[in-house]
């Protein structure tokens, strides 16, 4: 946790990304343990929703994901107040989310998704109702939010909590599972305050 530092983020390094998109099926897995997909890359019930997503473009690709704004225009933007800052890192509140769409315009990152909504395996429908084409009515499907939380509501493979891995920084912050995938180490999990005491270490040995 980052103890009121500024927040740590996820940076990824676009020389070293071969787009391979390890990092998204990662994300996804660790963000869907309670949809019953976590040991598979979705299912025909349950797509493969990431978190971050890797762009392509002639000259490079890489991962484009939350930069975890210290005044987040997301969380300005909310109106039912469903993004706030938790456990260092700027989080949704799906529960809360009414798909508005006001975080996904304000992110200058492009970091934000509305998606179809999962709960115990199929898609989670709200109160509403919509018209179908033969007239008869059906409950609509959710649509929420989805953005980076550091994997603060992510739940790891198993061996990794028993062997009590906690591998990052110094600070003991978990390591976002999209890093500890990636097969090239094009993410690296940046957390300022240990940037900053690097940067100062270096200058005191000049
Ligand atoms: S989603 Fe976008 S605006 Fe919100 S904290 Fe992340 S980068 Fe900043
Ligand atoms: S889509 Fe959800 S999280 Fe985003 S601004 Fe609207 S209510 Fe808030």
């Amino acid at each position: 946790m980052n103890n009121g530092q500024a927040n740590s983020f996820v940076l990824a390094d676009p020389e070293k990304c071969i787009g391979c998109k390890a990092c998204e099926v990662a994300c996804f897995a660790v963000h869907n343990r309670e949809n019953g997909v976590g040991a598979a890359a979705g299912t025909v019930s349950v797509p493969v929703i990431p978190r971050l997503y890797v762009i392509r473009t002639d000259s490079f690709m890489m991962p484009v994901q939350c930069r975890h704004c210290e005044n987040a225009p997301c969380a300005e933007a909310c109106p039912v107040s469903a993004i706030r800052q938790k456990d260092g890192a700027i989080q949704v509140d799906e529960a809360r989310c009414i798909g508005c769409k006001s975080c996904a315009i304000a992110c200058p990152f492009g970091a934000i998704s509305l998606f179809r909504a999962y709960s115990g395996g199929s898609e989670y429908k709200n109160r509403h109702l919509k018209k179908r084409q033969d007239t008869t009515l059906e409950r609509k499907t959710r649509i929420i939010a989805y953005k980076c939380d550091l994997c603060r509501g992510a739940t790891p493979p198993e061996e990794r909590e028993e062997s009590g891995d906690k591998s990052g920084d110094e600070s003991g912050e978990r390591t976002p599972w999209c890093v500890s995938v990636c097969p090239e180490e094009a993410l690296t999990l940046m957390t300022p305050v240990k940037e900053m005491n690097a940067r100062l270490a270096a200058v005191r040995r000049l």
